[in-house]
């Protein structure tokens, strides 16, 4: 690539880089930021540096020399009114000038152009941009030039990386003194308000108060004032913690600075001594089924950042953040070595048992905040269904579901309202709620007032099949085979479908002969009480999942050929079978064809032949208006 022949030119003048497409977009939307919160900036700036502290000290666990003479890990404020400069250095881990160009001249992670789409629509609005993992490039709503000077620890060489934030920026040698990394931000004149000691100081209060590390404010260039509190919020007593502390950490951890829906805090003490500090959001975060989504539970030993991604919760429980904090595993575990830990494993299982029982006091205690986070995490959560056999019946006690009767039904309230003789817990899986509604494979189940759960999100279709059955009853699929409905007593005001046996006989044996292949049978239906016909699987799947599996590549599934139920006492069936009767099988041929393309169409299906269909409608209905 170009970049090794620019490299070596870089150690003696500056040499242009051209930022990465989507970098130079998301600038242009700093640059012209309408956002008002522009404090944002150095929140921002100091999160970054409290990672490059946080690197450090964890990989001078395993090299110490990397601190060299110079223990101190801190981060230094510097206000130049007469440069109208904001100097926010850190003593961490700096970077090299390959990680110059690569962590501020690209960015990796997916997400970016969502995020720059998201703040054009909000005319500006980028109060998002720390969850989407690209904070550095907010300094430039308050600066017009921003040199970042860095020093890799262990290394001599030092780099400036330079840019007005416009396209491009430059790189070159530059000379350090120490390890880390200086951000320098030459103030727009419509920022300097960012000069004075009190607005540095009471953004730093508001957002990175809880910043473990030392925050200083320099005073002269010999002196500098500690600016923040600086100790771990997690190690700080429970009842001393301030609903704001919690909204700032959290704001810090995910990026999100809204009020967490849930937070759990506890010290673990016996085998293991641990401290927990988590939070369920209240929003989707908006990479939530991103395979790389990282950082989800931060791992500390003894306040040592260790890791982001310590598996310390399983993924169904991915939306969980915060941070653990471990009193008596080795400092020296390398992050491979994390996968394999008996102390993390123990720490996970005790941790997810946890969560899953504060979600469940959630529920019973505080049902409307407990609805709200349902509302956004049940699809991720319900993937435990099929993960965590360990705890499906745990997460079954707090699972809700949409039903026939109700917006929320507990699985112990759908047995609680069991009819007599039903001895299966029924369920209709479709693609929304208002086809699920629609479907006519309900009214069997309403007329005899069974209810019925609805469900919609497609991993439903998965753990249905896997899960054994809550409190000794099995799940059922109302799409599938004849359930055992005849033993349910209809409600009084449904009279029982009739038709003649014989006659309707005869018109399945014509309407199997006019389908063929489009259906593997057409048979009498229990199900039906105001429609003509419906849609039932063959076989072991249900059609929702088949549809589903079919959609995915390599799947090896095709959706198969369904079963046409028909209900004998509709008039329409009755009249296409006097039909048979007197004038033969061919008579109702577009009829069988027309009455099947419909329950498909009712299945939110296309129909396979839309020039026969338009053809035999058309035929049909000149027989009553022509
Ligand atoms: P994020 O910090 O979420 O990854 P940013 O755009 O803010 O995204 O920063 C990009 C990358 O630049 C960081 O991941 C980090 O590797 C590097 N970086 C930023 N600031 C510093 C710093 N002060 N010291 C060392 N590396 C830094």
């Amino acid at each position: 690539m170009a970049r090794t022949a620019e490299k070596s030119a870089a150690s003696e003048a500056p040499v242009a880089h051209a930022f990465q497409a989507e970098v130079a977009k998301l600038l242009s939307l700093m640059v012209h930021s309408v956002y008002s919160d522009r404090d944002v900036f150095l929140r921002e700036l100091i999160s970054n540096a409290a990672d490059a502290l946080d690197k450090l000290r964890y990989e001078a666990i395993a090299a110490p020399t990397l601190l060299g003479d110079d223990p101190a890990l801190k981060i230094t404020i510097t206000a130049d009114k007469a440069a109208k400069t904001l100097t926010v250095s850190d003593s961490g881990i700096g970077m090299g000038e390959d990680e110059l160009i690569d962590n501020l001249g690209t960015i990796a992670k997916s997400g970016t152009q969502a995020f720059v789409e998201r703040a054009r629509q909000a005319k500006g609005d980028i109060h998002l941009i720390g969850q989407f993992g690209i904070g550095f490039y907010s300094a430039f709503i308050v600066a017009s030039r921003v040199e970042v000077i860095s020093r890799r620890a262990g290394s001599e060489a030092a780099h400036k990386w330079s840019s007005a934030g416009e396209g491009n920026y430059t790189v070159e040698a530059a000379a350090k003194p120490s390890r880390g990394t200086d951000i320098v931000l030459h103030l727009r004149d419509d920022a300097v308000e960012f000069l004075d000691d009190w607005k540095i100081e009471s953004v730093v209060r508001a957002y990175s108060d809880h910043i473990a590390h030392p925050i200083m404010l320099a005073v002269d260039s010999e002196t500098a004032r500690q600016i923040n509190t600086a100790n771990a919020i997690w190690t700080r007593p429970r009842a001393e913690v301030t609903a704001d502390s919690h909204k700032e950490f959290y704001g810090h951890i995910t990026g999100d600075y809204s009020e967490p829906a849930l937070t759990l805090h506890y010290r673990a003490e016996g085998r293991h001594e641990y401290t927990v500090l988590l939070y369920v959001p209240a929003e989707r975060p908006f990479d939530l089924y991103d395979p790389e989504r990282r950082g989800r539970q931060k791992l500390y030993v003894k306040r040592v950042y260790i890791a982001d991604d310590a598996g310390l919760l399983p993924a169904y429980l991915r939306f969980v953040r915060g941070v653990i904090d471990s009193e008596d595993m080795p400092l020296n575990l390398s992050r491979e070595m994390l996968q394999n830990n008996p102390q993390v494993a123990a720490i996970r299982k005790a941790v997810t048992n946890k969560v899953l029982a504060e979600l469940k006091k959630c529920a019973e205690t505080e049902p409307a905040t407990f609805a709200k986070i349902w509302a956004v995490f049940a699809p991720v959560i319900k993937e435990g269904l099929y993960e965590d056999m360990e705890r499906r019946d745990q997460l079954f006690e707090i699972a809700r579901f949409r039903s026939t009767k109700s917006d929320a039904v507990t699985l112990a309230d759908y047995i609680a309202g069991l009819k007599e003789n039903q001895t299966a817990i029924y369920y209709l899986t479709a693609e929304d709620a208002v086809k699920a509604a629609a479907s006519p494979q309900l009214e069997g189940y309403r007329a005899r007032d069974v209810e019925v759960l609805l469900l919609t999100d497609p991993v439903d279709s998965f753990w249905v099949r896997t899960a054994l059955g809550f409190d000794g009853k099995p799940f059922r699929s109302v799409t599938q085979g004849i359930a055992d409905l005849d033993l349910i007593k209809l409600k009084d005001e449904v009279k029982p479908g009739g038709g003649d046996d014989a006659a309707t006989a005869t018109l399945i044996a014509a309407m199997k002969q006019a389908l063929g292949p489009r259906v593997t049978d057409v048979r009498v239906s229990k199900r039906l009480t105001d429609s003509a016909v419906c849609l039932v699987a063959d076989g072991a799947m249900d059609r929702t999942l088949e549809k589903l599996l079919a959609r995915q590549k390599d799947s090896g599934v095709a959706v198969s050929a369904p079963i046409l139920e028909i209900n004998p006492g509709h008039p329409l069936i009755e009249g296409l079978a006097k039909s048979v009767k007197e004038k033969g099988a061919a008579s109702v041929e577009d009829a069988a064809q027309l009455l099947l393309d419909q329950a498909f169409i009712l299945e939110g299906e296309p129909v396979a032949d839309p020039a026969g269909f338009a053809r035999r409608m058309a035929a049909v209905m000149s027989k009553v208006f022509a």
